[in-house]
Formats: structure tokens, sequence, C-alpha cells
């Protein structure tokens, strides 16, 4: 997403929203303001907080989009004529060099979405309301969640925090199986199970896995979806491979919609996590 914000800057950034086409109204999440009170301004700046896409307006407003996995956002060198093609959600129109004339038409940002569920949306917010970003934790990278990891107590399973966007935000399942492999931690440890020099490596990994993953993200080209970041995890989505550290086959625990993945011999001291799902077979 951080890369996404810093491309999307790049293309819009400082230009005038001059108009948008909404194709379904049911991926905007707000009312009141209506999409019209950003038209006519400038888009100041593209930021990320958690997953959420942050468009700034020199007014205070603010635009927020939140991809899902569903969704997808074309820049268009020039807006096109289209209904938004299939999945359209909306085509935001922006200003080209700003001398006003009738053929100053700049780029436009078209959301679409594939597949029905984990739906984009968007918010219009108005200046001074944080809208859905007032339920997000702190970013990795910053004190607070260097003292929560450092000197916390939260008493749930390390795996289930990182992935609690209201704990931390932007980490989610796969850097989760990805950071406690780095530290040797288990995905069922909890904080109070951890010494200070366990504490202080699971903070670096996970800021490790989140650093090493941007830098692969800014390298990417083409679409600009939400990152398909299959290809660069260490150990996550790998089940069955072998582990990248010691050779012995990565194996992994099954939930209704995630799997966490995890190498024993690494992590576990060689013992192997109940699997919820395999122990309902085997009763059955
Ligand atoms: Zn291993």
């Amino acid at each position: 997403m951080q890369a996404l914000a810093e491309r999307l800057d790049g293309v819009v950034g400082g230009r005038t929203l001059v108009g948008y086409e909404l194709f379904g109204f049911s991926s905007l999440k707000t009312v009141v303001p209506a999409p019209d009170a950003l038209v006519g301004h400038e888009l100041v700046s593209v930021g990320r907080r958690g997953k959420y896409l942050v468009a700034e307006f020199d007014d205070g407003h603010r635009l927020l989009l939140h991809l899902s996995q569903a969704g997808r956002l074309d820049v268009e060198d020039r807006p096109k004529k289209t209904r938004g093609g299939k999945g359209g959600v909306v085509r935001l129109r922006f200003a080209g060099d700003g001398d006003g004339d009738d053929d100053d038409v700049g780029p436009a940002l078209l959301v679409r979405e594939f597949g029905t569920e984990r739906k984009a949306a968007w918010w219009v917010l108005a200046p001074g309301d944080d809208g859905p970003l007032d339920r997000l934790g702190p970013e990795p990278d910053s004190e607070a969640f260097a003292d929560f990891v450092l000197r916390g107590a939260d008493k749930r399973r390390i795996h289930t925090w990182l992935r609690d966007q209201r704990t931390v935000v932007g980490v989610g399942r796969g850097y989760s199986d990805d950071a406690l492999w780095r530290a040797g931690l288990s995905p069922y440890s909890t904080l109070g199970q951890l010494d200070d020099t366990s504490r202080a490596r699971l903070l670096d990994a996970v800021r490790g896995v989140l650093a090493d993953g941007l830098t692969k993200e800014r390298t990417r080209t083409g679409g600009l979806s939400e990152p398909k970041l299959g290809a660069h995890f260490e150990v996550h989505g790998r089940a069955g491979t072998p582990c990248p550290r010691c050779g012995a086959e990565l194996l992994r625990v099954s939930y209704e919609s995630h799997e966490v993945v995890y190498c024993a011999p690494c992590q576990t001291g060689g013992k192997v996590l109940a699997d919820r799902r395999m122990s309902r077979l085997l009763k059955e």
C-alpha cells in the first residue's frame, strides 16, 4: 500500500479534481459530505494509513480508499468514456496542466472491483473527521508499537494481535507468518512468555519483513492493484515446502478463512501445533 500511495502521489498529487463519475453507490460508505465537496479542490497529497489510501485535499477534506482484496485502481492518462467497464466503482477526473483551456484534461483514476467478497470501499471525510481511521492502531515503526512489544502484557497469541489492525496496522497474515519465523517464535506464544531479548527480536523481525516487503513493492510495475505479495513471502503460503533456514518441511494450522505457516524446528522446538480442522476430521 505504501508503494501504491507513493506512485499515486506522483500521478495526481498537486492536481485539481474536476469531476467524478459514480458507477454504483454501495462502495461509498459516507453520505455527507457528498463527493461534490471535493470537486474544484486540489488534491495535495496521497498517503497511507494502515491499508487505507488517504487523499488530502487543500481545504481539509479527505478521500479514503480501501481496495480490499478485490479492488483495483487504474490510472487513465486521459479519462476514458466508458462506464468504468466491468466492476466499475468510481472514476475521479483531474485537471491537466492547469492553464484552464478546454483541452486542459489530465489523468483519471478508475476504481474497479472483481468478485463479490472483500469489496473495495471509499469514504469522503469532512475536515477533522477520521472516519474508519480512528479505529486503527499504531504504525509498526512507531514508538507506541515498540512500547507494546517490548513492555506490553497482551495475553493473546502473537499471531492473533499481529493481524489485528486495532493493535498494529499493516502487518496482516502474510507478514505475521514471516515475522514470527524470522524471530524464531511460535505463532501461539504470548508476550508474557518472552524475555527481553525475544521481544526485541520480534520487534526487529516485524519491522524487517515490512521494510523488505516495501523495497520489493517499490520495484513493481504494472497495474495499481493491491500488491499481490505472494511471491515475496519467505514462509507464508509455502506450507509443504522446505524451510529456507533449516530445510524441514513447513507446516500449517488451518482456520476457516486463513492458515498459519510455521517451521517446527525453528519456531516451536519441534512441536507440531494442533490443527483444528485436522483434529475435527479425525474425531468424525
Ligand atoms: Zn526451519
